[in-house]
């Protein structure tokens, strides 16, 4: 079965309560199978052994072959009075609500097995294991990658001139950071350890969050006059240097 996880609870683990339908233990005859709980007999065919052996004559002799006898399926005995509930099987169609506790960092597609909660076994026999197939719930602002999550804020360009401070949302709730000011484009601020934990235990990831100048789209004739008279000014031409990391390097970094 599937349980559905937003990243907050994955990135802190949870506890979850699931309620689960599967084949239960038959509560008339307590998994037995038989009526009353007692009437089973011998198996008259395999003589309560659970094998039939058969002799066969051969041109080379005679030829034993021993198999599982078909009428009691190899248990050696019989319920001579089935019960009602259950038909004979011991197990009916029930539910269980159980309480899993998930550990932090699990992600997509991971499977978690919980033994002995699966399907009851037919009359009294060990019970299977459940199996629990981890599902994310899409975060409405934020992108999980690995043990990283990925964010994207734009800022105007007179607030990347001039520096401002911004509010982002993280796993922990809303963070304010601060912009400088001649921030460029693409910039790439790290919120270290605020992150996905790695399922091992071992380290945390962090927040990474990609700095977007928004380029007005539209100018009304005041914007754009504006925007002419500052044009040919000599700070308004791109001069990147050293401190600008390229694209190439922010990538490795990103990666490291
Ligand atoms: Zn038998
Ligand atoms: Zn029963």
């Amino acid at each position: 079965m599937k349980v559905k996880l937003t990243l907050e609870e994955i990135a802190t683990g949870v506890e979850k309560k699931i309620k689960v339908n599967k084949l239960v233990s038959c509560d008339t005859c307590h998994g037995t199978g038989a009526a009353g709980g007692s009437s089973f007999s011998s198996c008259s065919h395999c003589r309560g052994t659970g094998q039939v052996t058969r002799v066969t004559s051969t041109f080379l002799g005679q030829m034993q072959t021993t198999s599982t006898c078909p009428y009691c399926n190899g248990e050696g005995q019989t319920i001579t009075n089935k019960c009602n509930t259950c038909g004979g099987s011991g197990t009916t169609k029930g539910e269980d609500v159980l309480s899993l506790n998930i550990p932090a960092g699990v992600s997509e597609g991971i499977q978690l097995s919980v033994g002995g909660k699966g399907n009851a076994a037919p009359r009294g026999g060990v019970p299977g294991d459940l199996i629990v197939q981890i599902e994310e719930v899409p975060h409405p602002e934020l992108v999980r990658d690995g043990s990283n999550i990925l964010y994207e804020h734009y800022i105007s360009f007179p607030d990347a001139t001039l520096g401002t401070s911004i509010e982002v949302p993280t796993i922990e709730g809303k963070v304010r950071i601060k912009i400088e000011p001649g921030t460029q484009g693409g910039k790439v601020l790290r919120l270290k350890g605020k992150g996905v934990p790695s399922l091992n235990g071992y380290g945390r990831g962090d927040q990474l969050i990609n700095i977007s100048v928004w380029t007005p789209r539209n100018l009304n004739r005041q914007e754009q006059e504006i925007l002419e008279q500052l044009k040919n000014s000599e700070n308004f031409k791109p001069h990147p240097g050293a401190r600008d990391k390229s694209f190439f390097d922010r990538m490795k970094e990103y990666f490291q």
